[in-house]
């Protein structure tokens, strides 16, 4: 390309120069040149990372003791063969997951994240015009993927904090194609029990698509906890995704996978870009799901967390929701966004949930029990 064909800092001012002109509107009005949905789509709001030593992150719900030492190890061996692209399929991973959860191979796809699967659905399955149905006050990515592809978001609201699984129903008609659910729920932590999500699915037309995201499902402990693969095992039209980016601790990596019935997975490879998951990421999600002593680790650490958290909550005088995920949700009576900032002080980032709509609600992340108690003194110490 010769220089004169880039655009010239001057003429991207929009002053002078041909060809650039749309760069003279500036970025609070809309761009002419973008399909007319992408101008109404929000920026991602993500949870504050540390940039200074001493600050504790409970924003984002990752693992409090770093990355798995297995798959750390097996990053370092996979990094000799970068030269070569990753499989496109997964195999190693798919064969693993498959292993572990007695399903079979095509049942699962892996994406760069499970956002990246979200994307690679609604690629899939989504026509314009046709209804996604949403909680409202939930995760973002359902609302983004769907606008994304020309879809019809439909809101419903949650019911005392839970997904209400009664009016999602009776949301979906013969325009809906997908349904959204997340279990368990994030930012409340509620969740959905085996008995409630196998009515809900009963209802539903076959030309509906559930899509059931379990980001948390590894640290949940009810008894009655809906676990998605019991679906999948009976062939309902569900997809199911987890992640390696909370319980395993590798949300930097990117690595997530879809779990369903082979005829639903097997479209997902044509819509996914072909090399979505790279080399390192296979192979440490590989080594994250045999790392046995880490992922013991990380449950009982959350487990014990939570009473901790529970009790110190309750003394404080706090109301908070009882949690089957990695997080608490804690309602105030003050804005969560001043209270971020005076955390913040303390060298405590937590997630105001002004952007999930709950403006007077924040959500903590449980950390190690060192950073559980950081969070309580900051909350004493801001709160009173
Ligand atoms: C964290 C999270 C994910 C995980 O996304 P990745 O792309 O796998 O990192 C998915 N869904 C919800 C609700 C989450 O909170």
């Amino acid at each position: 390309m010769s220089r004169a064909s880039l655009p010239s800092g001057r003429a991207s001012r929009g002053t002078e120069g041909k060809g650039v002109s749309w760069l003279c509107y500036n970025l609070s009005m809309e761009n002419p040149l973008l399909r007319s949905i992408v101008n109404g789509l929000k920026d991602y709001l993500p949870g504050k990372n540390p940039t200074e030593p001493g600050v504790i992150k409970l924003a984002s719900n990752e693992n409090p003791f770093g990355p798995s030492p297995a798959a750390l190890a097996a990053i370092k061996q996979e990094a000799s063969r970068l030269q070569m692209y990753p499989d496109q399929k997964s195999g190693a991973l798919r064969a693993a997951l498959a292993l572990k959860t007695s399903l079979p191979e095509d049942n699962f796809i892996c994406g760069n994240g499970s956002d990246d699967i979200m994307q690679i659905i609604a690629a899939a399955y989504l026509n314009p015009g046709e209804k996604v149905v949403v909680s409202e006050n939930s995760f973002s990515v359902y609302e983004l993927v769907t606008k994304l592809f020309g879809g019809e978001l439909v809101k419903v609201p949650l019911k005392n904090f839970q997904q209400d699984l009664g009016a999602i129903a009776a949301a979906v008609d013969t325009k809906t194609k997908i349904v959204f659910l997340t279990n368990p729920h994030n930012p409340t932590g509620s969740y959905l029990s085996k008995v409630a999500l196998e009515s809900f699915l009963k209802k539903l037309p076959p030309t509906v698509l559930v899509v059931i995201d379990e980001a948390y499902a590894e640290f949940a402990e009810a008894p009655d906890f809906a676990y998605g693969f019991d679906q999948v095992r009976s062939g309902a039209n569900v997809v199911v995704l987890r992640t390696f980016s909370k319980f395993y601790g590798l949300a930097g990596l990117r690595v997530g996978y879809g779990v369903g019935p082979a005829e639903l997975i097997a479209p997902l490879f044509k819509t996914k870009m072909p090399f979505n998951v790279n080399r390192l990421a296979q192979a440490a999600a590989v080594a994250a799901l045999d790392d046995v002593e880490f992922l013991t680790k990380t449950a009982a650490n959350n487990r014990q967390g939570k009473k901790y958290l529970y009790q110190a909550l309750e003394k404080l005088g706090l109301k908070y929701l009882p949690t089957e995920a990695n997080f608490i949700f804690i309602g105030l009576q003050i804005p969560a966004d001043e209270l971020f900032l005076k955390l913040l002080k303390e060298k405590i980032i937590i997630r105001p949930l002004t952007s999930f709509g709950l403006p007077e609600a924040i959500r903590v992340s449980i950390g190690t029990e060192q950073e559980n108690a950081r969070l309580i003194a900051g909350l004493q110490k801001t709160l009173i």
